[in-house]
Formats: structure tokens, sequence, C-alpha cells
């Protein structure tokens, strides 16, 4: 796993990530917990991010230019 946190790397930022986040949220699932993708973020996008993604939130990320990243 990339010790960078990959939101903050589309939008060109460098941040060193410190949360393992399951890409499939597992809400309890324990097959889920141990056998789900994981993926690198920084603890800033990891709560900004799933907080509104779990609330069923359409998640956009807008570069540099002021463009959606996508
Ligand atoms: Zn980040």
């Amino acid at each position: 796993m990339q010790p960078l946190c990959i939101k903050c790397l589309e939008v060109e930022e460098v941040t060193v990530a410190d949360t393992a986040d399951h890409i499939i949220p597992h809400r309890g699932d324990p097959d889920l917990f141990w056998n789900g993708v994981l993926q690198p973020l920084c603890a800033a996008c990891h709560s900004r991010l799933k907080q509104r993604e779990e609330l069923g939130q359409v998640i956009t990320t807008f570069g540099q230019d002021g463009w959606p990243v996508d």
C-alpha cells in the first residue's frame, strides 16, 4: 500500500496517509471488514469523504483548475 493519501494526490497535494479506509463500507460485516479492499487516506480526507459517501451523497473532487477531477 502506498503511504500517501490518494484523495490528496488527485488534487496534486501530497499528504502522508494515516488511515486505511475500506473502499466498500463494511457496516460491521466481518467478512468485508477483514477481506475488503483498503485505500490509504489522511485523516482529514477520510472523515470528510466517508461521512458524505455513507450518507449517500455524490462526491465531486475539484482540481486546481477548478474543474471536477474524474
Ligand atoms: Zn488527504
